[in-house]
């Protein structure tokens, strides 16, 4: 097509799981409660004179007792355990990722029907019933990533800049956001329960470096943005309206085609830049958008 915008502003939301906190007794955890995403909204605005450009943050909230939140997040954490060179080799092979997947199940089925067991007899000894486990809450906070991406020709590959650097200041923009927003809410994440057995919050940390005090997000931030990397899987902007397709404002029956095509038109998440909200939603709208502009232009 000789449209070289095609690929040129891929962007991705970056994930960052927080701590896991032991909720109060007396709050009855629900279903309902599973996955709360896009709870609290947070801005984070640059200094005066500090380089950047504003953005949003979520916090989504994630609440059961450990069978559940092990299996809602459990793919959160299988990044922590695999270093990138493992992931990177893992992700261009399918059948490999299958049978890990399928392995990693099995293995989650039988330390939960060991946890499930041992829980259950600890409740038996204490004289309590044998379903008494607590349940858990946490957070994971999201935002996009500063620098944009793109798609590689050569090798038929997206390459995302997660926690790039500024070339000539090395200011890096997605720490500084993390940083700071993770401490602007520590409070809050700390007050969604009691912290778990030291021992657990042991484990955690030395797997994961995830922060329960101030003084240790530096250090987790430091360790994901080098070591563990995960996004949201909501990929956007690769065709956008405007640069790679029509944004139809001279002819309604030309929104969404592609520049230098013919009859290719592009209606999905690709034709907008990342939204730090609903990319499911917005993918609907623009499909919405592009259908109902080319009824008007067949004069329907
Ligand atoms: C695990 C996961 C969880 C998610 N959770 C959420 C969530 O909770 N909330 C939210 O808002 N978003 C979520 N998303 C993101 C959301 O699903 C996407 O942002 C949205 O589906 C994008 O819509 P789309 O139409 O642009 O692309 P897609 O939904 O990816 O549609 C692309 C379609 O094109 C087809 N296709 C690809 N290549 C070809 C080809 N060569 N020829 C013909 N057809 C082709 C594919 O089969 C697919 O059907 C999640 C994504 C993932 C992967």
């Amino acid at each position: 097509l000789g449209n070289d915008q095609i690929g040129q502003h891929v962007n991705d939301h970056i994930v960052m799981p927080l701590g896991i906190y032991v909720v109060d007794k007396s709050i009855d955890v629900t279903p309902r409660d599973v996955y709360i995403p896009v709870f609290a909204t947070t801005v984070w605005q640059p200094e005066p004179e500090q380089p950047g450009q504003e953005t949003v943050c979520c916090f989504d909230f994630f609440s059961g007792n450990f069978e559940r939140l092990w299996f809602m997040i459990a793919h959160l954490y299988l990044a922590f355990l695999f270093p990138n060179s493992i992931k990177r080799f893992v992700i261009r092979l399918p059948w490999l990722f299958n049978i890990i997947k399928n392995v990693i199940r099995v293995f989650l089925q039988g330390v939960n029907f060991i946890i499930n067991l041992l829980w259950g007899l600890y409740n038996l000894v204490q004289g309590k019933p044998w379903h008494d486990d607590p349940s858990l809450i946490t957070a994971a906070i999201k935002f996009n990533a500063a620098k944009e991406g793109c798609y590689s020709r050569d090798d038929s590959r997206i390459e995302l800049d997660f926690f790039g650097e500024e070339e000539q200041s090395h200011f890096n923009q997605d720490k500084v956001v993390a940083n700071s927003e993770i401490a602007k809410h520590m409070a809050l994440l700390n007050g969604l329960g009691e912290q778990p057995h030291w021992l657990v919050k042991w484990f955690l940390r030395l797997v994961t470096k995830m922060p329960y005090e101030e003084n240790q997000i530096e250090e987790y931030v430091d360790v994901y943005s080098r070591r563990f990397l995960l996004s949201e899987q909501h990929l956007s902007g690769g065709c956008l309206f405007g640069k790679a397709i029509d944004k139809g404002l001279d002819n309604a029956i030309d929104t969404g085609k592609v520049y230098g095509s013919a009859n290719v038109y592009v209606a999905d998440l690709s034709s907008v830049p990342l939204p730090r909200i609903s990319t499911q939603m917005t993918a609907y709208l623009i499909g919405f958008h592009v259908a109902k502009r080319l009824c008007v232009g067949n004069g329907e």
